[in-house]
């Protein structure tokens, strides 16, 4: 746990929020400012400050989460038609939670690249 990280208090139970899945190593929830009518972050629940602090030792951490962004793609019901997942880096990729995490946008088409 990092200090003055907002998921990080999400994950300790600080910060209330809405547990749609979590297990040992991850833990998703709304988007409290939605931009889509599903919009859910998945995020370890290990502090890891971005993608761009990954290392070789991540990776079974990693495929961790993505298997699971997918598993909670299929409990949010938005596999079948589809869904748009993001993962936002530093400032000119539109970061504002230094704590990892991956967007997963769906229930109406995402439409052509968007930021987020
Ligand atoms: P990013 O721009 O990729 O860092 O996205 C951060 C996301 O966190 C934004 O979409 C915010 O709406 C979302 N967010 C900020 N605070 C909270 C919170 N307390 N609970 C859930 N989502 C949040
Ligand atoms: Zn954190």
């Amino acid at each position: 746990m990092s200090d003055n990280c907002l998921f990080c208090k999400i994950v300790s139970g600080t910060v209330a929020t809405q547990r749609i899945y979590e297990d040992d190593g991850v833990l998703a929830f709304p988007d409290i400012a939605p931009q889509a009518p599903v919009h859910v972050l998945v995020i370890p629940k290990r502090h890891i400050a971005s993608l761009d602090a990954l290392s070789e030792a991540d990776r079974d951490e990693m495929g961790h989460l993505l298997e699971r962004t997918a598993h909670v793609a299929r409990l949010l019901g938005v596999h079948e038609a589809g869904y748009r997942t993001i993962i936002n880096t530093h400032s000119h990729g539109g970061q504002m939670v230094f704590h990892l995490h991956c967007h997963i946008l769906g229930g109406k088409p995402i439409g052509a690249m968007v930021s987020r």
